[in-house]
C-alpha cells in the first residue's frame, strides 16, 4: 500500500505514470471495496452527498460521450466540471488523472452536434488550456480527438501550436476509439501515435483493440465486462441478481481474467507494468 501512495504521488508530480488497466465502474462505492484501479464517470460521482475514500488508484472519466450523445454539446459548465475533480481529488483520494471535458469525433456524434471534426478538436484543446490553467495541481490529461489518422496528426499539432507538447506529456488520452477497434485503421492510428513518443491511453478499449494494438498503449480502460455478463446467466453462488452486468465479483474476475491473458502473451512490459497486478493474493487464483 505504501509503494502505491508514492506511485499516486508520483504521478500527481506529472512524472511519468506508471501503466493502467483501469477496470469501468458504474458504482462509486466499489471505489472503497476492492483496491483494484477502476475508471469512474464523474456522471456516476456528481450530486453525491457523500464520496467514497478510494481504496486504490484511479482515474475521473468525464463523461463526455453520454452528455454529447444526449445533449449535443456539453451541459456541465467549465467551472462545475472544475469543482466537482478538485473535491473528487480532496475527497475520494488516489486520483491517478482526470480527463477533460473532450468533444467526440465519431460521425454520429458529429451528426448530433452539428460540428465539424476540426471544431471539436479545437474546442477539446481550449477546455484543456483552460482546466490546467485554472487547476494547475489538478491532474488532468490532454486527449486526442479525430477519426482518420490525418485527423490525430493534427490534433497533436493543434496542441504543439498552443505550447503543449504530447511527446512530454505523462499520459495522452485517445479518444474516438471505442466503437471501432477491430480496423485495421485504429491499428495504424495507435502504432503511428506511439511511434512519435506518446504515452496512450486508449478510451474504451475491448478485448479485440487490446489484442490488436495493447503494445502501442501505456494504459486502457474497459467496461465490456457489463455487456458480457448481460448476456449471460450470473455467476454461481451470485444471489439477487438476474445478471452480472452491475456485479462486483464478475467484474473483478474479468479484470483478472484479461489481465492473466495478456501476461500469458507477453505483454508485461507494456500495458501492465507499474503496480504489482494481478495484486499476489490475484495472481495465485
Ligand atoms: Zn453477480
Amino acid at each position: 500500500m505504501a509503494e502505491r501512495q508514492q506511485a499516486t504521488k508520483e504521478i500527481n508530480n506529472t512524472t511519468a505514470p506508471r501503466t493502467l488497466f483501469l477496470l469501468g465502474a458504474h458504482h462509486p462505492s466499489w471505489l472503497e471495496q476492492v483496491d483494484v484501479p477502476l475508471f469512474v464517470s464523474h456522471r456516476r460521482l456528481r450530486g453525491q452527498q457523500r464520496l467514497p475514500r478510494a481504496l486504490g488508484p484511479w482515474a475521473l472519466d468525464s463523461g463526455g460521450f453520454t452528455e454529447l450523445a444526449k445533449y449535443g454539446g456539453w451541459r456541465t459548465s467549465e467551472g462545475e466540471y472544475l469543482e466537482a475533480v478538485a473535491r473528487y481529488a480532496e475527497e475520494i483520494g488516489h486520483l491517478q488523472w482526470a480527463a477533460p471535458m473532450d468533444w467526440m469525433c465519431e460521425p454520429f456524434m458529429l451528426a448530433r452536434t452539428g460540428r465539424s471534426v476540426a471544431d471539436h478538436q479545437a474546442t477539446t484543446v481550449e477546455n484543456y488550456l483552460a482546466l490546467r490553467q485554472a487547476a494547475p495541481s489538478l491532474p488532468f490529461v490532454p486527449v486526442l480527438q479525430g477519426w482518420t489518422l490525418a485527423d490525430y496528426l493534427a490534433c497533436v499539432d493543434r496542441y504543439a501550436a498552443n505550447g503543449v507538447n504530447l511527446v512530454a506529456a505523462p499520459l495522452v488520452g485517445l479518444g474516438s476509439v471505442c466503437r471501432r477497434q477491430a480496423t485495421s485503421e485504429i491499428g495504424q492510428i495507435v502504432t503511428t501515435l506511439a511511434e512519435l513518443g506518446l504515452r496512450l491511453h486508449g478510451f474504451g478499449v475491448k478485448r479485440a483493440g487490446l489484442a490488436r494494438y495493447a503494445a502501442g498503449l501505456v494504459g486502457a480502460d474497459s467496461m465490456a465486462w457489463s455487456a458480457e455478463a448481460r448476456r449471460r446467466a450470473p455467476l454461481p453462488g451470485c444471489r439477487g441478481h438476474r445478471n452480472c452486468a452491475n456485479c462486483l465479483a464478475y467484474a473483478t474476475g474479468w479484470r483478472r481474467a484479461v489481465l492473466a491473458r495478456y501476461a500469458a502473451r507477453g505483454y508485461q512490459g507494456s500495458l501492465f507494468d507499474g503496480y504489482d497486478w494481478p495484486p499476489a493474493g490475484e495472481r495465485a487464483a
